[in-house]
């Protein structure tokens, strides 16, 4: 087996015990009803490597919603129904310093262009993009394109998370609205929302982000299967976005103190991977003021730091 395996196997015990405490700071989502049920002081990992081999620790077993990590797999699905220059005629590239529902800076520069496409306004806008002949179509081909990368048939939707984000999600419904009006999301609003919250309440579990980000660590085939499930072009895109707006307004210091690719969603989710070497899955649900796992990020923070992973 090998070395650096069986450390992390040995150490991540350790690593989750001290880093549950943090949680305690933080907060469970609770502006999506559905949300708030989870456990605040949950915390579990999964690391996988392109051999197959798992370290796992904690809650790791956890069911949870992907939230906002599916937008980097909508993002990818949309460049590969588009290509670059239809996506990028809709929604920007560059980080905005504000928080993931923020409006803000919908009016600033290009009118109504969304800054990139992981804040929920670039992320409606993406979902919009997705091919498909309605609705459940699309959302059916995003389901079935998540299925592949996870290598789990058996993922589906959290249909409780879903009409609770459907009934509650004002400000996504406006953001939608306000793109609508300034004439550059095409189709029905409601539509496109609901291909939005259907992605954000795709089910997963730690092992399932693990295989999901070892495709984008491994430049787009999966090292398991040989497959090649996305072009090395649009997972270049993916991961560079999730360095530099993956966690938000905390991804400069993200990258400072742990300096991986990643992604992170309001249900405590983080997905993380160390360039063809790991995938990563990580929950802790209670949050710290930026929307992003307490718990979650220090222990990324004290997984990398001891095992020399930043890529800076
Ligand atoms: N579904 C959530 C929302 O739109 C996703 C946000 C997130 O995970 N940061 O509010």
């Amino acid at each position: 087996m090998n070395i650096e395996i069986e450390k992390l196997r040995k150490q991540l015990p350790e690593w989750v015990k001290s880093s549950v405490p943090h949680s305690s700071a933080g907060k469970v989502a609770s502006y999506i009803p559905e949300l708030a049920k989870a456990s605040h002081d949950a915390l579990g990992i999964t690391l996988l490597n392109t051999k197959g081999e798992f370290a796992s620790a904690g809650n790791f077993e956890m069911c949870f919603t992907m939230q906002s990590i599916s937008k980097v797999y909508t993002l990818i699905l949309a460049l590969m129904d588009n290509g670059e220059d239809k996506v990028f005629s809709k929604v920007g590239m560059e980080p905005t310093g504000d928080n993931f529902n923020s409006m803000l800076k919908l009016e600033l520069v290009r009118p109504g262009i969304p800054f990139n496409p992981f804040i929920n306004a670039g992320a409606i806008m993406v979902s919009s993009l997705i091919h498909g002949s309605s609705q459940q179509e699309k959302s059916e081909r995003i389901l079935q394109f998540f299925k592949e990368l996870a290598n789990n048939n058996n993922l589906k939707h959290d249909e409780d998370v879903f009409h609770s984000e459907l009934e509650s999600g004002h400000l996504n419904r406006s953001i939608a609205y306000f793109l609508k009006g300034n004439g550059v999301l095409d189709g029905d609003v409601e539509e496109v929302l609901q291909i939005y919250f259907c992605h954000c309440s795709i089910l997963v579990n730690c092992a399932d982000l693990a295989r999901m980000a070892l495709v984008l660590a491994c430049d787009g085939t999966d090292p398991l299967t040989g497959k090649e499930l996305i072009p090395h072009r649009v997972v270049q895109i993916a991961k560079t976005f999730m360095t530099t707006c993956g966690m938000y307004n905390a991804s400069g210091e993200f990258a400072i103190q742990v300096g991986l690719p990643a992604k992170s969603g309001v249900s405590g989710g983080i997905l993380a991977l160390v360039p063809g070497r790991y995938g990563i899955g990580v929950i802790g649900p209670s949050l710290n003021d930026k929307g992003n796992s307490q718990a979650g990020i220090e222990l990324l923070e004290k997984i990398s730091q001891e095992m020399k992973w930043s890529i800076f």
